[in-house]
């Protein structure tokens, strides 16, 4: 019913020719993945959005950005607004990716912010919520999710919310080499599942995908992938190599 989304978040990683190589090798040997079994986003930085988009356009590869600014154009130097990413064929935006949150100090209600602008614009948002080390050992793991879901669904329309996919990403499994457990990341979609039903109503719940991220790799991906309520996933580090992000898109062979 849920068609996981397996998105590669390549961060400030591949510069224009690498990730034209790297696109055209991923663009061949996802030619037979079904599209009914796995849906595949790569959300290469802003400057080789043109040139991916130029090689997977009319394949099974959708194009990201990784951020985008709530405004549809202005005197806001550095940033990139909705209609320019729509303008080079975006699909997805990631918003609230925790290390926007952490080095760019964005807070929940700027977040809700560009999750609306991008609705408007006709883009889809993932948008990712997810506690820190010491706020899990302190127990306040459900109380951070549900703060950034309240914060960055906040006055979402019932017929947008779809369009929105979660990503649940625990702050301390980013980049660390520590995923958390299938168990573990399975409560929290669960929790965050119901979040949703509470805000909205229980068959909107059902239909909005909640992807993992946090050192997804091709040891754990099935194991993540066989929870009830884990849609996809958010790769960083293993979206960057071939064999890794091969692997990961194809948990379900
Ligand atoms: C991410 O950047 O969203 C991420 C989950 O990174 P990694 O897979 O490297 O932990």
């Amino acid at each position: 019913m849920r068609v996981p989304l397996i998105a590669g978040n390549w961060k400030m990683y591949k510069d224009v020719n690498e990730s034209v190589e790297f696109v055209t090798t991923l663009k061949n040997i996802f030619k037979d993945v079904p599209e009914d079994k796995v849906e595949i986003a790569v959300c290469p930085p802003f400057t080789n959005l043109k040139v991916v988009n130029d090689v997977i356009k009319g394949t099974n590869i959708k194009l990201g950005a990784q951020n985008l600014y709530p405004k549809q154009e202005g005197a806001f130097t550095g940033e990139i607004s909705p209609l320019m990413l729509r303008a080079l064929g975006v699909h997805y935006v990631i918003i609230g990716h925790s290390e926007r949150r952490q080095y760019f100090n964005e807070t929940n209600e700027f977040i809700n912010e560009k999750v609306k602008v991008a609705l408007n614009y006709g883009l889809f948002p993932i948008l990712c919520v997810g506690e820190k080390l010491k706020e899990r050992e302190e127990g306040k793991t459900f109380d951070v999710v549900k703060d950034h879901i309240t914060g960055g669904l906040k006055d979402i329309p019932k017929d947008k919310i779809i369009y929105i996919t979660i990503a649940y990403e625990p702050v301390w499994a980013i980049g660390t080499g520590k995923n958390a457990t299938p168990e573990q990341a399975e409560e929290v979609h669960k929790y965050i599942r119901s979040l949703i039903k509470d805000m909205y109503d229980e068959n909107i719940a059902q239909k909005v995908r909640i992807q993992y991220g946090g050192s997804v790799k091709p040891e754990n991906v099935k194991s993540l992938m066989s929870m009830e309520n884990i849609d996809g996933a958010l790769v960083g580090g293993a979206s960057l190599k071939v064999d890794s992000f091969e692997k990961i898109v194809k948990f379900y062979e």
